[in-house]
């Protein structure tokens, strides 16, 4: 899919804001070079014209005019090898707030024009560097929460996705080949009937693989996206102190006054190679105080949205009715039920709560003052999310909804068109695997080839064989401005 004109020439600052050693101006596109030879001037001569080898660094410093901005690496990369296939430069020059967008601003005055967001990988996406399921993973490495959520997304933009889409794309094509071929030349004697049978077993065999990729989605996601753990209990539970233990530094607000964590707090992490993003609501209570209303409004929302809420109760305090109100709200929601302040003496029943609610037995005993029993909740965390998920093969994982969705309407499609076939060559009653091995029971080729033609154009939108603009526009937007 390449383009009917050249593309112009982009540049954007691809390092994060803020101060740092280095921030690097990237261009691409037909004019890079030429923008380079008229701003950059290095320290030995004739580095830019002929002598600028591709890969290799050049010092020199970057001039608008007669003023010199900053001092700065320069490499180039030749079309195609580089990272979108088109003339890359890039200017490594200081970081910080102003040199930067001072080198910036003098490439965008040499006539390049400011990058949107993803535009550099848009580019290696259009100019057939990498498909459209690797473009996604570069900005899912990008976003990586933990070691095992960059696993994935490596596993990805090496293709492990792209290449089983395309593989079950292959045995399709042929399964319509064979369907077409009846379909056109069905009058004459010698072409080889689409055998039911065999259509059947290797249909049958896409589905296996769609299912198994659709399966590893649960798992995918969690590693993508991280769990919204949500932090749920009465004001001075010790939610709070629970974080931070996590956290082993001072985040969130401790005070003895109920009611200090007025607004939800979040922070992500990794247990585990889980990535985590655990929430300290506002304390579940009866507030006339307007803000703390509104946190126990948000907290609610919170017990909606978290994929599993920690149930915090006070284990030195007596059972009370809010605990109980608390416990029935969650009871329906994934959730670990914990009993801090275990350093202190026990004065909360569990069998009563337990008794009341059906929230229980299984209280996981914490001290978040002390530290002790964080491991064991660490680990129960982790099992409640990925248990039965964990261990296996990071290639096959599905982490994106896109792609589960259009591996989900793939399967639908192939279900469809064995349905089909055992219409046609198992009437009623009759067994669908020894009908189906007769050529002369299936007569309607056209209607299965409709549906896996349909599950091949699914299939391709995957790795973005089969696409349009909004949906491009969609997946880059989500993009840094560099990237
Ligand atoms: P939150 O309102 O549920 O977030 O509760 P906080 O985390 O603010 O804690 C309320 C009070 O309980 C503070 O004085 C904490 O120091 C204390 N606290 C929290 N966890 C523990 C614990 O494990 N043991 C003891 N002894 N005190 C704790």
């Amino acid at each position: 899919m390449l383009p009917d004109t050249p593309f112009d020439t982009i540049a954007a600052v691809s390092t994060p804001p803020g101060e740092g050693g280095i921030g690097i101006v990237r261009l691409s596109g037909p004019e890079s070079f030429a923008i380079i030879g008229k701003i950059f001037h290095p320290y030995k001569k004739n580095a830019v014209s002929g002598g600028f080898r591709t890969f290799t660094m050049r010092l020199g410093c970057v001039k608008q005019g007669e003023r010199t901005i900053d001092e700065a690496l320069v490499s180039l990369m030749r079309a195609p090898h580089s990272y979108t296939r088109e003339d890359v430069a890039e200017i490594n020059c200081h970081g910080g707030a102003v040199a930067v967008n001072e080198v910036l601003r003098c490439v965008l005055a040499s006539g390049a024009r400011l990058a949107e967001p993803g535009e550099f990988t848009k580019r290696a996406f259009i100019n057939g560097r990498i498909d459209l399921a690797q473009a996604e993973a570069v900005l899912d490495i990008v976003k990586a929460r933990t070691g095992r959520s960059l696993d994935a997304a490596l596993a990805q933009l090496k293709g492990g996705l792209s290449e089983k889409a395309k593989g079950i794309a292959e045995s399709l094509k042929e399964v319509l080949v064979a369907l077409e071929a009846s379909i056109d030349f069905s009058e004459e004697e010698d072409v080889p009937e689409a055998s039911p049978y065999r259509l059947v077993q290797r249909i049958s065999s896409a589905v296996r693989e769609l299912d198994a990729l659709i399966a590893s989605y649960d798992r995918g996601k969690v590693y993508r996206d991280g769990v919204l753990t949500a932090l749920v209990g009465k004001p001075n539970v010790g939610k709070s102190s629970i974080l931070n233990a996590f956290l082993k530094f001072d985040r969130a607000i401790v005070t003895p006054i109920p009611g200090t964590t007025r607004d939800v707090i979040e922070e992500q992490l990794n247990l585990g190679g889980v990535p985590f993003i655990l929430a300290d609501t506002a304390g579940i209570t009866e507030s006339e105080n307007p803000i703390e209303k509104e946190g126990v409004r948000r907290s609610l929302a919170y017990i909606d949205k978290a994929g599993l809420v920690l149930l915090v109760f006070d284990g030195s305090s007596p059972l009370d009715e809010r605990d109980i109100e608390i416990a029935l709200a969650v009871k329906g929601r994934l959730h670990i039920p914990l009993l801090n302040k275990s350093d202190l003496p026990l004065r909360f029943s569990k069998e009563r709560l337990f008794e009341k609610t059906g929230v229980g037995p299984d209280f996981v005993l914490i001290s978040a003052k002390d530290g002790a029993g964080l491991k064991d909740l660490e680990s129960r965390m982790t099992d409640c999310v990925v248990e039965g998920r964990t261990g296996g093969d990071y290639s096959l994982m599905v982490t994106n909804t896109r792609h589960f969705t259009a591996l989900s309407r793939a399967r639908e499609e192939l279900a469809h068109s064995l349905d089909a076939i055992a219409e046609c060559a198992a009437p009623a009653g009759r067994d669908t695997r020894a009908a189906a091995s007769n050529p002369a029971a299936f007569p309607e080729p056209e209607l299965v080839a409709y549906d896996v033609r349909s599950a091949l154009d699914v299939l391709g939108e995957i790795t973005g064989e089969v696409t349009n603009a909004e949906i491009l526009d969609a997946i880059f937007s989500g993009f840094c401005v560099g990237k």
